[in-house]
């Protein structure tokens, strides 16, 4: 019997993956950093809210978040420091920064410096963590995470949905919104009733509801 393996060999990654927020909460952060400073994705992450005070409480009273611009002669990411400015502590303004904290690291990856201590309350809510994503969640049956700036995220390309949703299906739920197959593997009782969907050729369609 052909193995999911090699039926998947040449295809490219899946697009999306579907777990409820309990199995998504169950994974670990693999330590990239791309979130923790604006200059890795380019500038598209950034800071909301960014207090007066830059957490400076947190950091032995030196600015722990500082706004940055893109600028064209400053450091490799092209971005220089500037100062704190009114509107960087609305919840409107997206504030480009970067972290005194943070620690890049020589294989690429980037650790936080003080994990141990007392962090910026959002530092622990992204992105499965966020305030209200558990009623978000119930209230629409399924929720794109917001990581399509971090591909190398452990919850990159994942979807978040509710208990007993659709996508959870052994059958249905192993299809992604491109018709790809999800599941590194399947057990050979859930092939058995994959024929029933048409063979290797004609994995099932996904729900209506999981296409972007
Ligand atoms: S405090 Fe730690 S987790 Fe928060 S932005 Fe800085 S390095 Fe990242
Ligand atoms: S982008 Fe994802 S995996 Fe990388 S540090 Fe942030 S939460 Fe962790």
């Amino acid at each position: 019997m052909t193995s999911t393996k090699e039926r998947l060999a040449g295809r490219p990654d899946p697009r999306r993956r579907y777990l409820t927020l309990a199995a998504a909460r169950a994974l670990d952060c693999n330590g990239c950093g791309d979130c923790c400073d604006s200059s890795r994705t380019d500038g598209f992450w950034t800071w909301g809210s960014l207090p007066r005070d830059q957490y400076r409480p947190l950091m032995d009273g030196d600015p722990l978040i500082i706004p940055v611009m893109r600028t064209a002669s400053t450091n490799e990411g092209g971005f220089g420091d500037r100062d704190w400015r009114p509107g960087d502590d609305s919840d409107a303004t997206p504030t480009p920064f970067r972290c005194s904290a943070f620690r890049p690291q020589a294989d690429g990856r980037g650790l936080c410096g003080i994990h141990d201590r007392e962090r910026p309350t959002k530092c622990g809510e992204f992105p499965v963590h966020m305030i209200g994503q558990d009623e978000d969640v119930d209230a629409r049956g399924v929720m794109h995470l917001e990581t399509s700036a971090f591909p190398r995220c452990t919850w990159y390309r994942m979807d978040a949905v509710a208990d007993g949703n659709a996508a959870l299906d052994p059958v249905r739920g192993c299809v992604d919104s491109d018709g790809y197959v999800v599941l590194a593997e399947l057990p050979p009782s859930v092939l058995g009733r994959w024929t029933a969907f048409g063979g290797a050729t004609e994995p099932p369609r996904p729900h209506r509801a999981f296409e972007d």
